[in-house]
Formats: C-alpha cells, structure tokens, sequence
C-alpha cells in the first residue's frame, strides 16, 4: 500500500441514524478514497433518506451465512464470490443481472462435484458500484477530470458534469441494489436454480469443440445427477438456492447510513449487503474502513496483496475478529501469479499458529493485471489459473483449506481478458470490452475456470 491515508472532512452523524456506541467512531480517523461532496446540503439529503429507508439484506440472513462461512472455514464448504469489478446503473438490466446469477450457478455446480463440498454462493452484486482508484485525476487529450469511482459516486462519461461527486448517486445505488436484490431473489427462489435445468446449460459449454478436454468430467457429473435421480433425490428441494450479496464496503457514508439494530440481538448490522470486504487500499490498521467493519456483526473480508505482512495479517484478526468467531473474518488474497507460491506461505502459517480460524479465498485477478499492446487493461486467463493453482499448492503443502474463489466475472460475451480455450485476442476488444473498470471473465472463461478449479479440488487430499 503506497497511497498514506489523508484526513477527510466528513459530515457529523445524521438525525435519524441508528444509534449504537462506537459507530462514529470512524469519522476522527484517517480516511482515504473517499468522494468530496461532504457537508453540502445535498449530501445530507442523501444520507438523511438512506438512514430511513428499509434494510436491503436482513440480520437472520446475514447470521445464515456467517455460519456457512464458518462451514468453510473448517474445510466443510467452499465459496465461490464472483460478478462485476463495477456494477453499473445502466448494467442492472434483467438479462444482464440473470446471466451473471446464471453463470455463478453453473461454475457452482462443477465445483460442488469437484469439492464434494457445499459451495456457498455469493454474488458481487447489489452493492458494488464504488471504486478505490490510484489516482484522483484522469487525464484525456490535454483534459483532466476527477477519476471515475463508481456510479454511486459519479459518472463514467467524461465530461465535467458526469465527473462531478453527487452523494444522490448514493440513494440512487440503494434503489438499483434493491431492484437487483429483487430479481436475485426471484431467480433463487423461483425455480430457476433448478439443478437439472442448470445442469442442462453447463452442456452448451461441454458441446463446443474447444472445450473437449473437459468432457470427461462434465459426463461424469452427468451420470451423478441421472444416479440422483433414479435414487428418487428431492429436485424440487434443489430449485432453491441460497445466494448472498456482497461488494467492497468503501463509501463510508452510505455503508454507516444503511447500518441498522437488529431487534432480537441488539446488534448493529450492516444492510447494505450481507459480506462485506475492506479493499487493498483501505485496509489501514488504524484506518477507518477497518474501524467502522469491526463494529458491525456482518462476516467482513479483507484484501491481501502481495506487500501484507504476517504482522498486518495477525492485526487485522486482532481488530475485526478479537473473538476468533469461526465465519467472522475472510482474508482474500491477490498476491498474483508470480509471487503467489512465495508470499502467502509466510501468511498463512503465521495465522494458523496464532489459533485464529480466517477464511483463505483466492482472488486470482487482482494481481495480474497487464495493459495489452493495444492499451487496454488485461488479465491474462492462464496467469488467473496460475495464482488459482499457486493457492491451491501452498494450502496442500501446509495443510490448511483453500476455502474459496473470488473473481470478476460476467455471464457475458464480452472480450476483456485474454486466452482461454476457445481464445480471446486483444483485436476483439475493439468490439466487445465493456468493463467500466478492470477486466472480466466473460461466460465461457468463467465455466473453464470452474472446470480447471473441480479438477484440482478433486485433487484434495
Ligand atoms: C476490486 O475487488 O475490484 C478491487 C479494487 O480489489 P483490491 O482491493 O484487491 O485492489
Ligand atoms: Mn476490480
């Protein structure tokens, strides 16, 4: 982490938010990435109206899935994380939003026969519309405009007006969370999970010529639904599923608006979503991304690149998990490809000794970004496999459980990394790029991910 936390003026509290000791106590720290519209009279409108409105995700929820995260935890399931770098308004359309549930179903039912584990689903999505950005400014043709940070913050058109901060952006992510929320519930709880159904799309996958090194498994899950099914399993029981929420809790003034009590606990929760993660840049131990999510009782994750130390790790667990509660903390990490097998071995035997029970996910994607010759931001899919098998090995080697994958990814045939099977070039992304931020599997590369990862899962020991 280069970037030193600078003091923000944020607004005081607002009438009407929920009240617990501590929760403001964010607001005297250092603060970094965060937009410059505090204290105007629209801002506290905005933050005002998020204080009322009602809890996108619920605190019973949020419990559930603290407790399958502390399944994972102790190497009794896996996560699978994966959706946009940046959820745009534009971008929560039906199809858009259904591609993406779709796809992170089908890669979690290659992974589930892979692990022979649960795997408990979670999307980056209905939240995920801030950006941390390196830089405050961007510069186009001899113009300089503030950077892009999310449509929560402002616009992506460059032009002064669309750049400009606008804290009503904020009320309008709640609404396009909430509408997203929706139609994900819908989806999970309406049949269209069902695993017969879900099965049936992953074959489109196995049909393309490209793919037929993958055939061997995608027939052997085959005959493990067809044995399902002639055993008389419950299908109707499998047309629901559990999904959850999550984005990188990084505008403090809507995570803190939309924190509410929870009347059986007495808790505060964060409602916004039901996992929220601290991004590489924020994650300053006396910061106040890392004091705002110590107080809220959702499972938190947080972002490890490859400059973490053993020491950083032991005191982020020390600040948001002094409980040692199993599900409580997750630590992703995007250390990349080339640094992966070196560095996160130090990390996670100083962790295991120290008694503490994280969560170790990989992010594969972080680490590996490159710009391809012809300018645009890249992953390459063979380095993403890399870290992924890098994470696997060091795990096997010290015998502690890679618990999950964490990766951008859209349902989509956009062209925004590189490779694969069935390969994408740098000449396609004149045509199909559409990220507004960093570079996504798109449908297929995400299903060969899924496949690469079952088969070494099948691998464990
Ligand atoms: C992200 O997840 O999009 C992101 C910004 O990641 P990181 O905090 O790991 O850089
Ligand atoms: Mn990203």
């Amino acid at each position: 982490m280069t970037e030193l936390p600078v003091a923000h003026p944020i607004a005081s509290p607002q009438p009407g938010a929920a009240e617990y000791p501590g929760l403001d106590a964010w607001r005297d720290l250092p603060v970094v990435q965060q937009p410059t519209w505090a204290d105007s009279e629209v801002h506290r409108a905005a933050v005002s109206e998020l204080s009322s409105l009602p809890p996108l995700v619920f605190a019973g929820e949020v419990d559930l899935l603290r407790q399958r995260l502390a399944d994972a935890a102790e190497g009794k399931a896996f996560l699978l994380q994966g959706g946009d770098c940046a959820e745009t308004f534009e971008g929560a359309t039906a199809d858009k939003i259904s591609a993406r549930v779709r796809t992170i179903l089908q890669m979690a039912v290659v992974l589930t026969y892979g692990a022979s584990l649960p795997v408990i689903k979670m999307g980056r999505m209905a939240g995920q519309f801030a950006k941390p950005r390196s830089s405050n400014d961007e510069t186009r043709e001899g113009v300089t405009l503030p950077a892009y940070r999310g449509d929560m913050v402002n616009g992506y058109e460059f032009t002064p007006e669309s750049r400009a901060h606008n804290a009503n952006r904020m009320v309008q992510a709640y609404h396009t969370s909430a509408s997203t929320l929706n139609l994900i519930r819908a989806f999970t709880q309406g049949g269209f999970a069902d695993l017969r159904l879900v099965h049936h799309w992953n074959k489109g996958f196995t049909a393309n010529p490209a793919h037929s090194r993958y055939e061997s498994l995608a027939r052997e899950i085959d005959r493990a639904v067809k044995f399902m099914d002639a055993c008389g399993a419950d299908f109707d029981a499998l047309k629901r599923v559990e999904f959850f929420a999550s984005h990188e809790a990084l505008v403090l003034d809507y995570e803190r608006a939309l924190t509410r009590i929870d009347s059986r606990t007495g808790l505060p929760y964060g409602t916004s979503g039901h996992f929220l993660w601290i991004g590489e840049r924020t994650r300053q131990l006396d910061g106040a991304h890392v004091d705002f999510l110590s107080r809220v009782r959702n499972p938190i994750g947080v972002k490890l690149g490859p400059t973490s130390s053993a020491d950083d790790a032991l005191r982020l667990i020390d600040k948001l998990d002094p409980q040692r509660e199993p599900g409580r903390l997750t630590f992703i990490t995007r250390m990349g490809a080339g640094n992966i097998r070196e560095k996160l071995p130090a990390l996670v035997e100083k962790v295991t000794a120290s008694g503490a029970k994280v969560l170790w996910v990989t992010d594969p994607m972080h680490g590996n970004t490159v710009t391809s010759p012809n300018g645009y931001k890249t992953r390459n899919f063979d380095d993403v496999i890399d870290e992924v098998r890098g994470f696997f090995e060091v795990h096997h080697a010290l015998g502690t459980f890679p618990g999950g994958l964490h990766v951008e990814m859209t349902g989509d045939d956009v062209a925004e990394c590189l490779g694969g099977a069935d390969p994408i070039d740098q000449h396609a992304f004149l045509e199909r790029y559409e990220s507004v931020c960093d570079p996504r599997l798109n449908h297929m590369q995400s299903l060969e991910m899924a496949f690469l990862v079952a088969g070494a899962l099948g691998k464990r020991p």
